[in-house]
């Protein structure tokens, strides 16, 4: 079963997040959260002299360009790391690199590793994802996700590929000192990329569900929170899987101050400008002024 997964790495990651991502999508266009992030203030006049619909043109762009960021960025993985993460943590296993590769953790429940890395790289990304907001060369890239103006499940995939390439280099040093196995690498990240999806969407979800859920995990309504325009909640809840680490580490901060209909998402910077629309423009945003 273990060679099975290991093997069939790729193939598995891609069909959970293609079936994530229609489950969500569905979700979204059943029973929205919240419509019309942006509000148009006039309607668009087309070259055909037509009226069109700002708020479906712009839903259009949207996922055009979160998409292509995504699709890039996987391209630029397979290029400049073809085995990726995986294959590193099989060369590490092999010749004894990290911690958990040590004589003495062979003694330790395997079950009980494999669960204390999930939780070790969970607390991991998320001071990464805080230190990213912190240092402006890094914010630099990261504000590519935040200039999103609306928030769905789209928004979750919405990375500069150069912050992708980062995260990666980081996550390699992480397997490089614990020495990870392929298993908890490969459940970390369906649980990432599936919880990501999950936590940027938007659709209706009871709010006593909502309440009970984030005991435990990041709901959507706690991470919408992180895209407000208000800079402190913009620096509030950075977690992606628990959400046990805002609480801990003094981040949580419960719900938008406008509320759910009320809360702007996006960055204040951006709010008024045309610079986040092309795709050209996203992944040049870092180099900007
Ligand atoms: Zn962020």
């Amino acid at each position: 079963m273990e060679h099975w997964i290991i093997d069939n790495e790729p193939a598995l990651r891609l069909g959970f997040f293609i079936g994530i991502f229609l489950l969500m999508a569905t979700l979204e266009m059943l029973s929205p959260r919240k419509r019309n992030f942006l509000k148009p203030k006039n309607s668009n006049i087309n070259s055909h002299g037509v009226s069109q619909n700002n708020t479906e043109s712009i839903r259009g762009f949207r996922w055009f360009n979160n998409l292509s960021l995504s699709f890039s960025a996987s391209i630029l993985m397979r290029l400049i790391l073809p085995l990726g993460l995986v294959g590193f943590s099989l060369y590490c296993q092999e010749v004894g690199l990290g911690l958990f590769n040590l004589d003495f953790f062979n003694q330790i429940n395997s079950i009980f590793i494999f669960i204390f890395s999930l939780i070790l790289f969970d607390c991991i990304i998320y001071w990464q994802h805080r230190i990213f907001h912190y240092v402006p060369f890094l914010w630099r890239l990261h504000k590519v996700h935040h200039s999103d103006q609306a928030f769905d499940v789209t928004t979750g995939i919405r990375f500069h590929p150069l912050e992708i390439l980062l995260s990666i280099g980081i996550k390699f040093l992480v397997v490089l000192i614990f020495g990870l196995t392929a298993e908890s690498i490969i459940a970390f990240e369906v649980i990432l990329n599936g919880l990501a999806l999950f936590n940027h969407s938007n659709f209706k979800i009871p709010l006593t569900v909502d309440y009970y859920l984030r005991k435990f995990i990041v709901t959507p309504d706690m991470h919408r929170v992180h895209h407000s325009q208000i800079p402190t909640e913009t620096d509030s809840n950075f977690g992606f899987n628990i959400s046990l680490w805002d609480r801990l580490f003094g981040s949580y901060q419960d719900q938008p101050s406008l509320g759910h209909d009320g809360i702007e998402i996006g960055l204040k910077e951006y709010k008024d400008t045309e610079q986040p629309k092309k795709l050209s423009n996203l992944l040049l945003m870092p180099f900007k002024k």
